[in-house]
């Protein structure tokens, strides 16, 4: 099935549900009128001259024209290219070019970044580039430009789709340097959608709480496709993260899901206002992205109401998720892995060094086969070719075991990885015994180099409002708790971590930082 012929199907069976609400531009959609808008789209690109195949950029924080953007696009079988929020010129560039994109439609500004005047630094730079749509300006001509085309013209294009073109290149978080752009068929991320949708038991009925960014797979795939072929309403609450507005949303919306990286969810959490929010509408989530803290799961459990919340598991290049908690798993393995192997999708575990399968428990690269690979890195089969072997498994770059019973444990990522004058210590492990001091609120570990040991341990803390603590406190907090080795020897107090637009933390640039500030 294409994405289109999906969103068709929801239509026809619940054509007057809420499709879609985004809080904060006061817009409401039904099923059918998702629909309209976009097939309005859909038409409007057809009568630019856009080809099946070509690409088509947004670049925009959440707002209702994404969602059309992303669904009009694939009826048009348009290859969609996510472009993040916080480029700004240089790397809109790249991104433009690397793509090859023929359209662009963007925010006229996100916050208080001019992006038309971003673009205009480096338009002339980016020879396939034809056609520039303003979100705020462009979009009613370009929708009656497209509703003044006849409809057969967009049933001869879907009619020529296949399941398995490609349709989107999604860019990778850049938690770990520069952003790669996979490319995913409709196949691969529509799937994945609705299996996460199955696993979260979503009907018509549900309201899914959306405030993470749509540029990124959690955003458009377990958000949006989920959604849609389950029947459900994306809930946004607004253009970019605000852990207010999105407790706001949730209590007003009623929404039953809500989703967010392990940071939203303890923004929300500790939030002075928080305990006023009536969240009794839901039931539950999936918090993804970066390793999830039992401490954080629990708190969300019990204090948001989110009783079958549960942690998904993946990378863009996977589409994104291949492992996922189950409601059903036992309380222990929900909070405290990130579950078991999606369905038609295999894992496995393997010694980075010889590629052999490890045993169960020990630590070794995920790695992952079946439907939800990406076709590639797009332009790019060096890369490509470096991540999926020809048994067809991508290697994650990820540690993990396995236990007996198929639970996942993601240790860290082998970049990650720190090696202490012999041994192994997982980042990981330590934050979180870490999370178990109250003071802490959020508490991010890494290595940073060290004459006598090679690699040394540092912990960056973030603390609770109005708690203090030194390191020495903390230290002795861990002695006789965690081997000696793991203890960290430098500790560092902070306001916020260096971070991504989706939220996830860049251990690579707390690195830079720690090596010039300890010399
Ligand atoms: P880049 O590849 O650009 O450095 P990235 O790997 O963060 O950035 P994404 O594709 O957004 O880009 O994220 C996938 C990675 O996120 C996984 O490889 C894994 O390291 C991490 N991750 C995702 N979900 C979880 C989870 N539930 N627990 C632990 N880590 C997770
Ligand atoms: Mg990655």
């Amino acid at each position: 099935e294409t994405i289109g012929e999906n969103l068709h199907r929801t239509v026809t069976l619940f054509p007057d549900r809420e499709a879609l609400v985004v809080a904060q531009q006061g817009y409401r959609a039904t099923y059918a009128e998702l629909w309209e808008q976009t097939g309005a789209l859909a038409k409007g690109l057809l009568a630019l001259g856009v080809q099946a195949g070509e690409r088509v950029g947004i670049w925009s924080p959440n707002r209702y024209e994404w969602v059309v953007t992303q669904f009009g696009a694939a009826r048009a079988g348009a290859i969609l290219v996510n472009i993040n929020p916080a480029y700004r010129a240089e790397e809109l560039k790249y991104a433009l070019n690397q793509a090859g994109c023929r359209v662009l439609l963007l925010a006229a500004k996100f916050r208080l970044t001019d992006y038309q005047a971003l673009l205009e630094q480096v338009r002339s730079q980016c020879p396939a580039l034809e056609y520039v749509l303003i979100l705020d300006d462009d979009w009613d001509d370009l929708l009656a430009r497209g509703n003044a085309q006849p409809n057969k013209l967009l049933a001869e294009r879907e009619a020529t789709l296949q399941f398995d073109d490609p349709i989107n290149i999604q860019y990778t978080s850049g938690t770990t340097g520069f952003p790669k752009g996979a490319t995913l068929s409709h196949h691969n991320i529509l799937n994945n959608g609705y299996f996460i949708g199955q696993t979260l038991r979503y009907t018509e009925q549900d309201r899914v709480c959306i405030p993470v960014p749509f540029y990124h797979c959690f955003g458009m795939v377990i958000g949006n496709l989920a959604c849609v072929s389950h029947g459900a309403c994306m809930v946004v609450p607004g253009e970019a993260f605000d852990p207010l507005v999105t407790l706001q949303t949730v209590e007003q919306e009623r929404c039953t899901s809500l989703y967010g990286v392990p940071t939203m969810f303890i923004a929300e959490l500790d939030h002075p206002a928080f305990s006023s929010f009536d969240l009794s509408s839901l039931r539950t989530g999936v918090m993804a992205g970066s390793p999830c803290p039992e401490e954080v799961m629990k708190r969300v459990q019990q204090l948001m109401n989110m009783r079958d919340v549960t942690i998904c598991y993946g990378m863009t290049e996977t589409s994104p998720v291949s492992t996922q908690s189950y409601p059903d798993d036992p309380l222990e393995q929900r909070v405290s892995t990130v579950g078991h192997v999606h369905p038609h999708l295999e894992v496995k575990v393997v010694d980075p060094e010889t590629g052999n399968v490890v045993p169960c428990g020990t630590p070794g690269e995920l790695c992952t086969r079946g439907y939800s690979v990406m076709l590639g890195y797009w332009n790019n089969p060096e890369a490509t070719r470096a991540a999926i072997d020809t048994a067809g498994w991508m290697h994650t770059g990820d540690l993990a075991t396995i236990s007996e019973h198929g639970y996942v444990n993601i240790v860290g990522r082998i970049k990650d990885l720190i090696m202490r004058g012999g041994e192994n210590v997982y980042p990981r492990e330590v934050e979180e015994f870490l999370y178990q001091h109250p003071a802490v609120l959020d508490v991010q570990v890494i290595g940073v180099p060290s004459f006598k040991y090679g690699e040394e341990v540092m912990a960056w803390v973030k603390l609770k409002d109005g708690c203090t603590v030194t390191g020495d406190e903390l230290r002795d907090f861990c002695r006789g708790r965690i081997a000696t080795f793991k203890i960290p020897a430098y500790w560092k107090f902070v306001d916020d971590f260096p971070m991504t637009v989706t939220g996830k933390i860049q251990k690579f640039i707390m690195r830079e930082h720690s090596v010039q500030e300890l010399g």
